[in-house]
């Protein structure tokens, strides 16, 4: 192969990755399975609608990491965009995460941010009682912590049990942690300080970053195929460096066996309505009902709403299930038998002769846009200090 570098994955890490060893002069051979570059974080018009759809699940991007900032607005420029969710239970409609207003909707309450502080530190005294000072060990301990009881069994427990099907006590802790808990009556859903959607979409964001004359993307490969072609693995593994961000344990023929992914089914619908939902994203708190959320992708750009049809909407209703052979993986489940088998794979993947592993797949691990940017920028790192 006519490179100095093969990436594997053309998503946002190794994107990333290959753009900064372009632009310090090598050249680069990215492969990707699917037809399209910017792996899950993609998305495209839909061809009925002109909306623009996200087809691995809702993308917003935020960050608090200025480098990371700087990257991707070399590319493209953002909207303005901060993203709200509502969820429903019991037939009502709340905001979540969890602020001030959805206390005081709940308890039927007019609290102060003080007042609704006290009330949930005596609701979670017990849990950080059983906790008795060290760190909550999963999503359980964690939720029933920062929230109280029966906020936890109301927005929690039932979407949580829909979204993994695994006993929340044998759930990372670091899974809840990506919601924040306010006593105002500030809605937004991140945090972070710079937050919005790339102005012309997520596609060509990624198509800008790819767009390099030392890289060069080569769709529709699948680089562990086993008809050993040029762009495979086989064909170059200890002759060229190769930074690997498909998933570990399928790099090694899932020889030590599979670690646990959830994946989605999207139910993808057209209403003939200039608005279905009234918001981006509602979630479904209750089990009885048998998705988590609905999509509503014109929300999340308003600036073109004098382009968008006015009769038209698409939808995607969400439903995760465990991921079989073959299934897109969406979520790394990380129960503790997960990390142990991990673990494990890790000590192979070091021994591997000039490969580098990272992004969400190939380190198993969730990981936001930016944070696999971030990835991406640490997965160049050894072969532009080499
Ligand atoms: P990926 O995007 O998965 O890219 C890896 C690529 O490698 C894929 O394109 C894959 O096809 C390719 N590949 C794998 N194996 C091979 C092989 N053998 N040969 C060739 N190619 C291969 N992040 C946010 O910041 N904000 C959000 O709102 C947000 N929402 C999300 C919603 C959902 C439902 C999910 C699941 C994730 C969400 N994320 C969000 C996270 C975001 O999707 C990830 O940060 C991002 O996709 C990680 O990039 P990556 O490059 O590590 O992996
Ligand atoms: N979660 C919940 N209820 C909600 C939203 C989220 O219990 O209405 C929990 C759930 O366990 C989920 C986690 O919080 O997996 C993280 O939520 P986030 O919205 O970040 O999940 P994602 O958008 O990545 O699916």
């Amino acid at each position: 192969m006519d490179a100095d570098v093969l990436v594997v994955g053309a998503g946002p890490c190794g994107l990333t990755a290959a753009r900064l060893l372009a632009e310090a002069g090598r050249s680069v051979t990215v492969v990707e399975r699917r037809g399209h570059v910017g792996g899950n974080a993609w998305s495209e018009a839909d061809p009925a609608t002109g909306i623009e759809i996200h087809r691995y699940g809702a993308h917003l991007f935020h960050t608090a990491n200025e480098r990371v900032w700087a990257f991707v607005n070399r590319f493209t420029a953002f909207t303005g965009y901060e993203h709200r969710v509502w969820t429903t239970h019991k037939g009502e409609v709340y905001p979540l995460p969890v602020n001030l207003g959805t206390i005081n909707q709940f308890f039927r309450a007019a609290y102060t941010p003080d007042q609704a502080q006290a009330l949930i530190a005596e609701q979670a005294a017990p849990m950080l009682a059983r906790l008795a000072g060290r760190e909550p060990a999963s999503l359980d301990e964690k939720a029933v912590a920062l929230i109280g009881q029966p906020l936890y069994e109301a927005f929690i427990r039932g979407y949580t049990a829909k979204q993994w099907q695994v006993a929340p006590e044998l759930l990372p802790a670091s899974v809840i942690s990506r919601l924040p808990v306010r006593y105002n009556y500030d809605t937004r859903y991140f945090n972070d300080p710079h937050q919005g959607l790339p102005v012309g979409g997520y596609g060509r964001l990624w198509e800008a970053l790819a767009d390099h004359p030392r890289v060069n993307v080569r769709l529709e490969e699948d680089c562990l195929a086993p008809d050993g072609g040029p762009f495979t693995l086989g064909a170059v593994r200890g002759q060229l460096p190769v930074l690997y961000t498909g998933p570990v344990d399928r790099y090694f023929g899932y020889r030590l066996g599979r670690l646990g992914w959830r994946t989605l089914d999207f139910q993808w619908e057209h209403h003939p309505v200039g608005d279905y939902q009234g918001c981006a994203v509602m979630n479904y708190a209750d089990l009885e009902v048998p998705y988590t959320r609905v999509i509503e992708f014109r929300h999340f750009h308003p600036e073109r709403r004098g382009v968008y049809p006015g009769d038209a909407t698409v939808t995607a209703t969400e439903f995760s299930r465990v991921a079989g052979a073959g299934d897109e993986v969406y979520y790394p489940v990380g129960t503790p038998a997960d990390r142990e088998l991990l673990e494990r794979y890790r000590l192979l993947a070091v021994e591997e002769p000039l490969v580098w592993f990272g992004g969400r797949l190939g380190r198993y691990q969730y990981l936001d846009m930016d944070a696999a940017i971030a990835a991406g920028f640490a997965l160049a790192a050894p072969l532009l200090e080499g």
